[in-house]
């Protein structure tokens, strides 16, 4: 069929635009499919199976030119997320925008450690360090009513996205501070410190590829080794949590080992090491020794 002279049905415009975003973007034919459905969903404003049940239809003119706009931009390298503006992480949706990093699926588990050592019958204090869209510190509010959240972030617009997150997700026990990690916080004390810092290589070549070329390059990259985030947080949290309160970070795939070393060689014990869902070490935690111990 000659798609310039007959309007594109939906099953036609996904096969044609489905191709074009795996060529481009060097996707799979199921990744592109995936990623094609998902603007051309958000354009008509309507889900996903909606566009498979009435595959025979052409959508108006103006829904098409915004799906357009919306395809090229994807051609152009630009993340899904911020073409739609929002992502979802631990079955919240979270506004984002470049000036914070894409949530990540893997950083769910830091959630899930975090929930897993803060019991819901009493108040706790917990401090998310780097916060950027906020999703780590608003996912443990929304579960832990009875927990305060302080989130901290070095970049003022990513405490605006945040802020505006908490808003809409109505955590009202999360409050948001612009700061240089645990510079802020005066003598503060938490049970639990919380962080998915930059961790990845400064020379690493998959900055400049991929998704990673439009994220915020602060909240990726540390130093020569891709450490040097987590060492200050390291020392930095000591100060910052009550004896026996646990340190959890997300590090790089190949990082577990020196994040173990980091946080013993700061006063840590039981230190461990968790993997993702695709099995690899992603979060590493540590209990801050008390005094005597
Ligand atoms: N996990 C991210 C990536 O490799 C990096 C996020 C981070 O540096 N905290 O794409």
């Amino acid at each position: 069929m000659n798609l310039a002279h007959n309007p594109a049905t939906l099953a036609q415009i996904t096969g044609r635009d489905q191709a074009r975003i795996a060529t481009a973007l060097s996707l799979s034919q199921s990744e592109a499919r995936l990623e094609t459905q998902v603007l051309l969903a958000a354009a008509l404003n309507v889900n996903r199976a909606h566009l498979i049940a009435h595959a025979d239809e052409t959508p108006q003119e103006a829904l098409l030119t915004r799906y357009c706009s919306m395809l090229e931009r994807r051609l152009a390298g630009e993340p899904v997320a911020y073409i739609l503006g929002t992502r979802e992480f631990y079955g919240l949706t979270f506004r984002v925008n470049p000036d914070v990093l894409i949530p990540r699926p893997e950083t769910e588990l830091l959630v899930d450690l975090a929930l897993s050592h803060l019991p819901d019958n009493r108040p706790c204090f917990v401090l998310d360090l780097g916060t950027g869209s906020g999703a780590i510190a608003i996912a443990i509010a929304k579960h832990r009513p009875h927990t305060q959240v302080i989130a901290i972030d070095r970049s003022l617009q990513a405490v605006r996205v945040a802020k505006m997150n908490a808003y809409t997700l109505q955590a009202h026990n999360v409050t948001f501070i612009q700061g240089d990690w645990c510079a802020a916080m005066g003598v503060k004390i938490f049970d639990i410190i919380v962080a998915n810092p930059p961790y990845i290589r400064e020379n690493d070549p998959h900055l400049a590829q991929g998704d990673l070329r439009f994220e915020p390059q602060s909240a990726l990259a540390a130093g020569e080794d891709g450490l040097a985030s987590i060492r200050q947080i390291a020392a930095d949290a000591s100060q910052h949590l009550v004896p026996e309160g646990w340190l959890i970070l997300e590090h790089g795939y190949d990082q577990a080992e020196a994040c173990r070393h980091i946080l013993k060689h700061a006063g840590f014990a039981r230190t461990a090491s968790m993997s993702d869902l695709a099995g690899i070490e992603r979060a590493t935690i540590g209990l801050l020794k008390s005094d005597n111990a």
